[in-house]
């Protein structure tokens, strides 16, 4: 077995603390690679909190890992010792199922293995990125251009799928009005994708405080939800609302901002579930949608579209024993806007 350092939550009302495992030895199709980065999702805190169901613990959070290739199994072809690497949400799934064979693995019926919060096919509960080292079988690991930022890659393994895929289901381009509903890690990467792709972007925050940044991401528009005018000014207005909201939420207030036809998708995921109002989507033949994260190919056409584009993640390095400081930050809404773990500094 190899010996890890990780930084784990031993129950939901503990703090993380240095926790120490360990993890398989690395498998003839197996990629072992040490994490030089982490991102912090909110989805981490939702499951150290048991938001939405109850978590395995010790729990080491993490799935926006990068990372230098320090072994290789035997039959691994896809990377070799010093490649940069990458692993998101996902470390496995059944393989065989028609999700899985699109190339959709995080749709597996069988249910995906989740990196960490899950348990792999042998049954051991999995272990994330807030740790020194992780091995993964290759099929789930990505490249990682060298060209970007190295941290600021990071949160594209999480918050950037998960914003690409769904503007790239629903085809949001040119000629789009696409809204943003949360100006966090997930929303800030839905605006850089959205601009990159075409369509007329604007931010809904909960107040006017991230305005500026907005227009610097790239945003063509802003609107301060706690301003009763500028409310007024888009009912009606939008295509697509991309919701990344992490909180319970007026969804018929949303709902009376689209178009006619207009779609609203939810990648936010709140603890309790959404209240939709019937009126609030028969009138206007609108939609309610999600998505989730997104599967191996596109994560890796997501990554490399990215280094075409120069596209990474604004972020805020951080110490790892600063983590329960940024939780506190990231529930208020002050996140500018994705924290990245140093994982030197475990
Ligand atoms: P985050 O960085 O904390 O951003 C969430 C943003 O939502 C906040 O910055 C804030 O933006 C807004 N917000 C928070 N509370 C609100 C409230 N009560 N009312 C209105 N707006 C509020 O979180 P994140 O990492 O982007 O994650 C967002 C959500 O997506 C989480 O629930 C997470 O679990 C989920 N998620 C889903 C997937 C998926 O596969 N679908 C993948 C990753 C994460 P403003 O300050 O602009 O209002
Ligand atoms: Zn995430
Ligand atoms: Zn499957």
């Amino acid at each position: 077995m190899i010996a890890v350092k990780g930084y784990a939550a031993q129950s939901p009302v503990t703090d993380l603390a240095p926790w120490d495992f360990e993890r398989r030895e690395v498998g003839p199709h197996d990629v072992q690679f040490d994490i030089l980065y982490c991102g912090v999702c909110h989805s981490d805190l939702h499951q150290i909190k048991n938001d939405w169901f109850p978590g395995i613990f010790p729990m080491v959070p993490g799935h926006e890992i990068v990372g230098k290739v320090k072994k290789v199994g035997a039959h691994v072809k896809k990377f070799k010792e010093g490649d940069l690497a990458g692993v998101g949400c996902l470390v496995d799934s059944c393989r065989e199922c028609v999700n899985c064979k699109e190339g959709l693995e995080q749709y597996c019926l069988v249910g995906n293995i989740q990196t960490y919060n899950g348990r792999g096919k042998d049954g051991v509960p999995t272990y994330g990125g807030y740790s020194n080292t992780i091995v993964v079988h290759e099929d789930f690991v990505l490249h990682i251009s060298d060209k970007l930022s190295l941290p600021a890659v990071a949160p594209l393994l999480c918050a950037g799928i998960t914003t690409y895929s769904p503007l790239r289901h629903w085809k949001v381009g040119k000629g789009h009005k696409l809204a943003v509903l949360g100006l966090g890690g997930l929303g800030h990467m839905g605006v850089k994708f959205g601009v990159a792709f075409g369509a007329e972007v604007t931010v809904l925050s909960s107040s006017a405080a991230k305005k500026e940044d907005a227009k610097k991401l790239g945003a063509h528009k802003f609107v301060a939800m706690n301003d009763p005018e500028q409310v007024k000014g888009v009912i009606g207005y939008f295509d697509f609302i991309l919701d990344t909201v992490s909180a319970p939420h007026d969804m018929g207030l949303y709902l009376s901002l689209l178009k006619t036809d207009g779609t609203h998708i939810c990648v936010g995921v709140p603890p309790e579930p959404l209240s939709i109002p019937s009126f609030g989507i028969l009138g206007g033949r609108k939609s309610v949608a999600g998505s989730g994260i997104g599967g191996l190919p596109e994560t890796q056409e997501m990554l490399d579209f990215c280094a075409a584009n120069n596209i990474v993640s604004d972020i805020e390095l951080i110490d790892i024993k600063d983590i329960q400081k940024s939780y506190e930050r990231m529930l208020k809404g002050d996140v500018r806007y994705r924290f990245v773990i140093d994982i030197a500094t475990l």
